[in-house]
């Protein structure tokens, strides 16, 4: 049983050969809009892994928030905590990609915007009877330090994805039992510069010694670290074909959510969600890569 607590946006996405410049029109093509949003991803990775997993979110009053409902039911993402905003646009994206294939984006958080700790109090009970709790910060931080909260006091485990990352203060991260950063988002969230070229081991040690039970830190290729206060355990990525690495970090946080749910060593764990992250950079797009169970148990078994 999993409870994501997070955003949902649409992306409109359109290529061109190039960037306009302030000012220009240019003429792009293969028009895209699907679903996208940290913690909707998260909820449909969940989900596909078999998981019991409700969605706690909100959507505008707008056509776009159709596609969100259309995904959950598709997918079997409990909707009993997603709610509307009256008079708040659905989360939106728009995404250019030049030849390059570089990407300029947008966001209008919309009625994500609108999320607070009292939409997490309607999913109290949920909450304490989830094996794990995931939030993420594309929603108010204050919201996503409640559900880390609620969590806390029911003794459920809370992960915290600190993307997009912001600086947050220490005694509210030391509510989450793990934090997923990658080591750009490990560097804002402490307060730093992006590029900060201070050593992430002893940066993932700050977060220990504020409270922080668990840090496993992303490193795409280079695989993961696992930073706890008896030692650092690396794990090593899977070697796949790379063809599109968005959306490998949510496809990563989910399923190691997924797996200590259903009971499984932290190493072990971590490993799952390194071959679902890996996975997921086979395919181009976000949802149409997220892997679904029987993938990655015979890519595990490969
Ligand atoms: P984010 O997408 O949040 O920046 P990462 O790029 O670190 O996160 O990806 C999350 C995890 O997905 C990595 O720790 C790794 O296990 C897996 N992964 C990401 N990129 C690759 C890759 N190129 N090859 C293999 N595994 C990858």
């Amino acid at each position: 049983v999993v409870t994501v607590v997070g955003s949902f946006a649409v992306g409109l996405t359109l290529r061109a050969d190039r960037f306009p410049v302030a000012g220009e029109t240019v003429v792009g093509r293969d028009f895209d809009r699907g679903p996208g949003g940290k913690g909707s991803n998260q909820a449909v990775q969940a989900a596909r892994l078999g998981a019991d997993v409700e969605f706690v979110g909100l959507v505008g009053d707008d056509d776009l928030a159709a596609i969100a409902w259309e995904l959950y039911r598709r997918e079997g993402v409990g909707t009993r905590y997603l709610g509307v905003v009256q008079g708040r646009n659905t989360g939106v994206g728009f995404i250019v990609l030049n030849a390059a294939g570089e990407n300029l984006i947008v966001l209008d958080p919309g009625a994500n915007e609108c999320l607070e700790p009292s939409h997490v109090e309607r999913a109290r009970e949920r909450l304490a009877r989830s094996h794990v709790v995931l939030t993420q910060l594309e929603i108010p931080a204050r919201t996503a330090v409640h559900a880390l909260r609620l969590a806390r006091e029911a003794g459920v485990t809370a992960i915290l994805n600190p993307a997009p990352a912001r600086p947050l203060p220490l005694e509210d991260l030391a509510l989450a039992d793990i934090v997923t950063p990658n080591e750009t988002e490990l560097r804002i969230l402490l307060g730093l510069a992006p590029d900060d070229p201070s050593d992430s081991l002893n940066l993932c040690r700050r977060l220990l010694d504020a409270g922080v039970r668990t840090v496993v830190l992303t490193r795409g290729a280079r695989g993961v670290l696992v930073v706890e206060p008896r030692g650092v355990t690396e794990v090593a990525a899977f070697p796949v074909p790379v063809v599109d690495t968005t959306g490998a970090g949510d496809s990563f946080s989910a399923t190691l959510a997924v797996s200590l749910a259903e009971g499984r060593p932290l190493m072990e764990a971590v490993r799952r969600a390194a071959a679902a992250g890996a996975l997921t950079c086979t395919a181009l797009g976000v949802i149409p890569a997220l892997p679904r169970r029987e993938q990655l148990e015979a890519f595990l078994a490969a």
